[in-house]
């Protein structure tokens, strides 16, 4: 595969961005290699600068529900565009999107908008602890809210790509006050609350981890966080920006009966174009201001362009999308099992829905610990066999892969028949 177009322009990145890109797990540190520079997405395929196509299994990292280019996304913000691209003061496409995420979320009292998944836990973090008046913040390993300072301890991800313990940058004094557990530990969270329950402002969760690698929860772990947390006068967010309407019309608390107090959006409700939302309790949600003196704000909240890729996504979103995306997401997994299997790769394959992750392990993986002991250099090796082969994998063990409605049968096979090389590429 001729890359030359790619290599060139990463030369010219490194010089302008650190590690040559905007998001560091788009530097391909996980994998080796230098990253393709894409210059067109259709469907589910997307193309580089040197004209190589590749089924895509990133979506963007998740909002790609529809694929690439969708026409009725396309065409809502190009009406949007026409009539202004932000006007700093609320317009009805905020009303229009709202009223849609609370269709399919009726417990959802209030909620605001944002432009990105870490502006939203930033911001519910702020409010938990601002409504509890109490400091501490029960998270767990490998679980990734993205990029804000309280959350940035034990984060999965990127920092999990890059084998960063935590980040520099984050006061010890801030960090402290973040206490972690192994996800899917439930008496361990017990005895913690037991411990420093009145502490606690709040416990942020993924619902299913997809930071970590796909994490599917044990029966009964979110339920008795929630159970927890109540028992104890702390808020129990979930943080919904991987998940939510991806999973389910009503995301991961409408798939596993869960009312948090607190949920935090991003990716798919923007449809591709920068959002993100929390919401939740309308008690709670009336101290942010200016209903009250909990503070967030931002200059393109609300924005119209991301309101309206927002709504025509959510639009599009029916029950009928979320059994085809189970159908086409079983299919591959079962393909991708039984052809790891054929060429003698000990894999386990994680899925939930359209989420979806190849372990290179023989154990199961369920909490951090266990994604961490997994073979990242045949991980390596097989997402660049992929990637030969024409199929864009996330490029590092830790992430998770993601099935659009665009995907096909036959795109499901063919990535099929790419995996039973790229696995023997990947035990030799
Ligand atoms: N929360 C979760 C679960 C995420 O997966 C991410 C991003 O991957 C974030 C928060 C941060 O979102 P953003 O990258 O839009 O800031």
């Amino acid at each position: 595969m001729k890359t030359d177009y790619s290599d060139k322009l990463f030369a010219k990145a490194k010089d302008l961005f650190p590690g040559g890109v905007n998001s560091p797990v788009r530097a391909f540190k996980g994998v080796g290699g230098t990253p393709r520079f894409i210059a067109k997405g259709r469907g589910s395929r997307m193309w580089d600068v040197d004209g190589n196509a590749y089924l895509d299994y990133v979506g963007s990292w998740g909002p790609l529900i529809l694929g690439h280019c969708h026409s009725d996304v396309m065409q809502a913000v190009q009406d949007a565009l026409k009539e202004g691209s932000s006007f700093g003061a609320p317009s009805p496409r905020e009303i229009r999107l709202g009223e849609l995420v609370r269709q399919r979320m009726p417990w959802l009292e209030r909620m605001r908008f944002c432009s990105s998944g870490t502006e939203a836990t930033t911001a519910a973090i702020r409010l938990a602890r601002g409504f509890t008046g109490r400091d501490d913040l029960l998270k767990f390993d490998g679980c990734y809210h993205g990029a804000g300072d309280p959350l940035l301890v034990k984060a999965g991800s990127g920092v999990e790509t890059l084998g960063l313990p935590d980040s520099p940058g984050v006061p010890a004094d801030l960090a402290k006050h973040t206490l972690t557990l192994p996800w899917n530990d439930l008496a361990a969270v017990e005895r913690l609350f037991e411990k420093t329950g009145k502490t606690i402002a709040a416990v942020i969760t993924e619902p299913v981890v997809g930071n970590m690698g796909v994490l599917v929860p044990k029966p009964g772990f979110l339920e008795g966080l929630a159970r927890i947390c109540k028992a104890h006068g702390a808020l129990f967010i979930v943080d919904e920006v991987m998940t939510g309407f991806r999973l389910a019309m009503g995301g991961a608390c409408g798939l596993y009966g869960l009312r948090p107090d607190l949920v935090t959006f991003g990716k798919v409700i923007g449809g591709g174009l920068p959002v993100g939302a929390f919401g939740g309790r309308a008690d709670v949600m009336e101290k942010i201001a200016p209903a009250g003196p909990v503070y967030q704000a931002g200059t393109l909240s609300g924005n119209p362009l991301a309101m309206a890729a927002g709504t025509a996504t959510l639009s599009e979103l029916s029950e009928a999308t979320y059994r085809k995306l189970e159908q086409l997401s079983a299919d591959l997994a079962a393909g991708l099992a039984e052809a790891a299997a054929a060429a003698g790769a000990a894999v386990q394959v994680n899925r939930v829905g359209s989420m979806l992750t190849v372990f290179f392990s023989g154990e199961p993986v369920f909490d951090a610990a266990s994604a961490r002991k997994c073979d990242a250099k045949r991980f390596g090796r097989f997402f660049h066999a992929m990637l030969e082969r024409g199929v864009y994998l996330p490029p590092s063990q830790f992430e998770a892969a993601f099935v659009s409605a665009a995907h096909s049968p036959e795109d499901i096979r063919t990535t099929i028949a790419a995996a039973r090389e790229a696995f023997q590429e990947a035990v030799r």
